[in-house]
């Protein structure tokens, strides 16, 4: 396979296509390049070989948003350099290697996978889980002294979840914070709504003039506004909605919510609102 690498600004580019994995990009440093997620080894191959087509000055980091398979299983292919999450993001992956991740199960994943998609099947081909080498807790910060890369934990989507901003250029990668154009997957065992606002909250004060989606087409404020007032608006529903004893399955099928993107699949949004009714029954 081959990537296309759109160019998002001077120094950025990335691919938005989303056919196999999430949405990937690279920042062009004087001294090396800064690739942005991973999506599968197979993919992860042809996403280096797009980034070595656009520098010869190497690659010297992978920064990972998150710790989701379809972010973060191609990280073997920069296994040479140096691999950076969040400390939160490593630990949740060292427990999935005792767990979802451990040496069977991980192979019985892969081979429902397989079943379910043959066609995807070279995407995950000889997958081997490599761990962040480098964490932070705030913020962890890079430059060639022109270009800065900053990549701020904001948490939300997943508990370990880092947003990648470019301020001279004014790009920034959402990571799965912005599902851009359609439904979020937000049931994530540690997906914070809360946090996911305030990070949506801190994005609209930023100087950002192109965002990079996890998962849809370049967007901008507009989207993020528009996810930042759906989801607002979610929260204020179900929140009367727990008030007001509502059971949880009633709490999923109800039709107050305004209207929003359509989702991937009903379970994408179900799981999605079954995760907020928790989330927030706890918090009550
Ligand atoms: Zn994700």
């Amino acid at each position: 396979m081959e990537m296309r690498l759109e160019k998002v600004s001077d120094s950025v580019y990335a691919n938005m296509e989303g056919k196999t994995g999430g949405n990937v990009g690279v920042i062009l440093l004087k001294y090396g390049a800064v690739a942005v997620d991973a999506q599968y080894p197979g993919s992860a191959k042809a996403f280096r070989e797009a980034i070595e087509g656009l520098t010869d000055r190497g690659v010297t980091h992978l920064l990972l948003t998150h710790y989701h398979g379809d972010h973060v299983f191609g990280s073997q292919v920069f296994e040479d350099c140096e691999i950076v999450g969040h400390r939160l993001l490593r630990e949740r992956m060292e427990h999935l290697l005792g767990e979802d991740w451990a040496p069977g199960n991980l192979e019985k994943m892969l081979e429902n996978l397989r079943q379910r998609s043959p066609e995807r099947a070279w995407l995950y081909e000889g997958l081997r889980i490599v761990l962040p080498t480098k964490t932070f807790e705030e913020r962890f910060i890079l430059g060639d002294g022109e270009i800065t890369v900053e990549m701020i934990h904001t948490g939300g989507h997943t508990a370990g979840s880092s947003i990648v901003y470019i301020p001279e250029e004014r790009v920034l990668f959402a990571g799965d914070l912005l599902f851009a154009k359609t439904f979020p997957w937000a049931g994530d065992e540690s997906a914070d709504p809360d946090k996911w606002i305030e990070a949506f909250e801190m994005i609209m004060e930023m100087d950002v003039e192109r965002i990079i989606p996890g998962h849809g087409p370049l967007s901008d404020k507009a989207e993020v506004e528009k996810h930042l007032s759906f989801f607002k608006a979610v929260r204020e529903e179900m929140k009367r909605l727990i008030e007001e004893g509502a059971t949880m399955e009633e709490a999923v099928k109800h039709d107050g919510y305004p209207p929003f993107y359509e989702a991937k699949t009903p379970e994408r949004r179900e799981n999605s609102l079954r995760h907020w009714y928790r989330f927030w029954s706890r918090k009550k």
